[in-house]
């Protein structure tokens, strides 16, 4: 079976069909997985069992011609920090490398209601801290495309995932651009919801009022069918909400979305943008021109204090978030806790081997910008940044519907490069931290080229490794929509609208 361009809609309709069974499907995504995830590394565990049995329940369903949503038997892949009841969630940490969930995420609770299949769990980087996979406690996730580059992070297991044909859709999570840098680095489209769109319960926190899950597919239009079943509101998590989205997700208006105004913000557009980013995101906005959607100049003038704002308030919540993990509470790998002569030294011992360094280097920095003396100089301060950067959006939403700027400064860098250098690998979020300090969706969508795209799947995927001395100027390239709150049909419209003119392939029959 290809599984190139089956897309949820496709699969949705040839399982009514009767063209396919959801077994079969999920079969294939198994034996895909095991011939080529041990080159990729992109799941840490396995779920072959449940996902199986579910898929023969969607099969019996279909066959008594019950009616089924579209995503009943769709095999999706789940970022190991989303909690999946029975299984494992380590967060890519050592310190939860024996833990089961004992619960369902939010989110997983309204997958499993719609009879989606979870074929395992990816690898990303500890606590989601990270921008290329390379933090993980386990092991190295490599870009399908090339891999002797990074599939971007933290959400890079799930991205490589889809991107590989090793599921046909996945969900990551995105503080300061872990869904959106990935699939721009691996060409596949990712959702950041607004915050307070997606439950957060059962996501392992990181930064609490930056944290939002979302989807990771080949289409946005698949992107709009996980983000409709997974938003609104769970009493397990006040910070979300219900909306009014009415059909407009799944039913674009492209006659209105036609006449909507985009904003190309002079700041995200400077020096020290790499060259093909520019052409690829210029190329974008005219194809979109060409629709007749209008652009216009706008300025975003805190943009340059985003990452050092991000820098201190994430921290500080990281700080917080990781102090339950005390060697008591959560089932964790060392075992010379039990040599521990006090409370303290288990807590040392415990934290002192369970967490990697970029865990450690942010509980310090974070617990050093909360601490008396210095939180009115940096948390505070950090806070009212915060707001400016806010208050730089809502005016620029006032003169247009939505944003386009880059996904990240570059194209997917080589496994190793930036490891020594926290800071260089700090600057590839530039373009994605302002829109979580703002609570904004935003939308990265690849910039295609779909010749391509069409290597990105498993099957090519031993012959690329083997051949080629890929360029970068044939790596995948991300363009970014920023919606206005809780106007995710904007953004998720307009991209349809252009991937439907880009890869028709994807939506035909
Ligand atoms: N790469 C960013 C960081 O390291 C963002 C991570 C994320 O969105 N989870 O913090």
């Amino acid at each position: 079976m290809s599984l190139n361009t089956l897309t949820i809609k496709k699969f949705h309709d040839g399982l009514l069909a009767k063209k396919f069974s959801a077994l079969e499907v999920a079969q294939t995504f198994f034996a895909n997985i095991k011939e080529h995830d041990p080159e990729i590394g992109a799941y840490l565990n396995l779920n072959e069992e449940n996902a199986m049995r579910e898929a023969e329940t969607v099969d019996a369903a279909v066959a008594k011609n019950e009616s089924v949503g579209m995503l009943a038997g769709v095999p999706l892949a789940v970022k190991d920090n989303i909690l999946i009841k029975g299984q494992p969630a380590t967060a890519g940490s050592k310190i939860l490398e024996h833990y089961t969930a004992s619960y369902d995420a939010g989110v997983i609770k309204k997958l499993k209601n719609e009879k989606a299949i979870f074929l395992g769990k990816t690898n990303m980087d500890e606590f989601a801290m990270g921008s290329s996979t390379e933090n993980s406690a386990f092991q190295i996730t490599k870009n399908p495309r090339d891999p002797e580059r990074v599939p971007g992070g933290s959400s890079g297991g799930s991205a490589a995932a889809v991107t590989a044909d090793l599921a046909l859709a996945g969900l990551g999570s995105d503080t300061g651009g872990s869904i959106r840098q990935p699939a721009s680095f691996c060409g596949v489209v990712g959702l950041k919801p607004t915050y307070g769109a997606v439950s957060r319960s059962g996501l392992i926190a990181m930064a609490s009022s930056l944290d939002q899950i979302g989807p990771l597919t080949k289409t946005v239009e698949d992107a709009a069918i996980i983000f409709d079943a997974i938003r609104g509101h769970d009493p397990l998590d006040s910070t979300s909400a219900d909306t009014n989205y009415g059909n407009e997700l799944l039913n674009p208006d492209f006659v209105k979305i036609k006449e909507l105004t985009i904003g190309v913000p002079e700041e995200y557009f400077v020096d020290g943008l790499n060259n093909e980013v520019k052409t690829a995101v210029e190329s974008a906005r005219k194809t979109i021109e060409g629709f007749g959607v209008k652009f216009k100049k706008i300025s975003l003038p805190h943009t340059k204090y985003a990452l050092s704002t991000y820098y201190i308030i994430m921290p500080a919540e990281v700080s917080a978030n990781l102090a339950r993990f005390d060697g008591i509470r959560y089932e964790q790998a060392t075992s010379d806790k039990r040599q521990a002569t006090s409370l303290k030294d288990v807590y040392f011992k415990t934290r002192g081997a369970g967490f990697g360094q970029e865990a450690k280097r942010r509980i310090i920095l974070g617990t050093f910008v909360l601490s008396s003396g210095y939180y009115d100089a940096y948390y505070k301060k950090a806070q009212q940044i915060r707001t400016l950067i806010k208050n730089d959006f809502d005016e620029a939403f006032k003169e247009v519907d939505a944003i386009l700027a880059p996904v990240a400064p570059t194209p997917a860098f080589k496994i190793g490069e930036k490891t020594e250098d926290p800071l260089s690998m700090y600057l590839s979020d530039i373009f994605t931290i302002p829109v979580n300090l703002a609570g904004l969706p935003a939308l990265a969508i690849p910039a295609r080229n779909y010749a391509d795209y069409t290597q990105t799947n498993a099957e090519n995927f031993p012959r690329e490794s083997a051949s080629s001395q890929r360029k970068s100027a044939s790596l995948p390239i991300g363009f970014q929509l920023i919606g206005k709150p809780w106007r995710e049909a904007d953004i998720l419209g307009l991209g349809q609208y252009y991937e439907r003119t880009t890869i028709p392939e994807f939506y035909s029959g």
